[in-house]
């Protein structure tokens, strides 16, 4: 079902007592200002998860998620972290293919693609990032860009498996930048995104994903962003870790 949703990540930024505290605040700030049907959700390192998780049980649409999972169910992979494991903690979501993965990590469509089915086996709705780069955006490349991103992380994927699933539009360009897609520009991705999806399955399905916005969005740019036909909420990152600028953004949906 297509919902407004906001979601935070964290990256890899708070120890476990700020992390707690932050996570507190939103909780807080959320009950006592946030009107709408609107989702929540915190994707925070892993140290926090089953700490805010817990918070989250007394928390109104507000839910956790993890930034990465292993596509391995399990095994000898020192370091690494399972679907089932997030799972068990409480956290409903993990974000899959952010640009920092794809780029620092490896991390390419192929691999993306078994993550994805991980996480749908263990009740973990990914937020499937896609986006392309200031080089693909001025070259004009960016909706082949899209569309091969999709293509081979989620087209793979059950008619029905689109119901646990959230896009992500992040143009790398503006991630951590400052920098931000004008509300035209990220509209224009969001509709073609629709389409694609409308092609390999079916417009009503397309119709009911929801595909969020992140790139820099903050108090400021996310009502504008927030108000366009396709766009369904955002991705936050650095916004996310102050409580009144996150909460201002959940409030957009007020
Ligand atoms: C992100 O990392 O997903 C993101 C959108 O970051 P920022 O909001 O800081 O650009």
């Amino acid at each position: 079902m297509r919902k407004k949703i906001v979601a935070g990540n964290w990256k890899m930024n708070l120890d476990y007592q700020e992390g707690i505290s932050l996570f507190s605040e939103v909780v807080n700030m959320v009950k006592d200002e946030v009107r709408g049907e609107q989702d929540i959700v915190v994707c925070s390192p892993f140290i926090h998860l089953y700490g805010i998780s817990a918070l989250a049980k007394d928390a109104n649409n507000v839910s956790t998620g993890a930034q990465n999972i292993h596509q391995e169910e399990s095994g000898a992979f020192t370091g690494e972290i399972s679907a089932k494991q997030i799972r068990s903690v409480g956290a409903n979501y993990v974000i899959l293919g952010h640009s920092e993965r794809r780029a620092y990590f490896g991390e390419t469509n192929e691999l993306l693609a078994k993550k994805v089915d991980i996480a749908i086996k263990y009740q973990l709705t990914p937020i499937f990032c896609i986006g392309e780069t200031k080089e693909e955006r001025e070259s004009g490349e960016f909706f082949s860009v899209i569309k091969e991103q999709l293509t081979q992380g989620v087209f793979h994927l059950e008619a029905d498996d689109f119901e646990n699933i959230v896009i992500a539009y992040e143009p790398v360009w503006a991630i951590g930048t400052g920098l931000t897609a004008s509300p035209e520009q990220a509209q224009e991705v969001h509709a073609y995104i629709r389409k694609v999806i409308g092609e390999q399955y079916n417009t009503t399905l397309a119709d009911e994903i929801s595909i969020l916005y992140g790139g820099s969005c903050n108090p400021k740019n996310a009502p504008d962003l927030f108000s366009q036909a396709d766009i369904d909420g955002g991705l936050i990152g650095g916004a996310s870790l102050k409580s009144r600028d996150f909460t201002d953004i959940v409030k957009v949906f007020n």
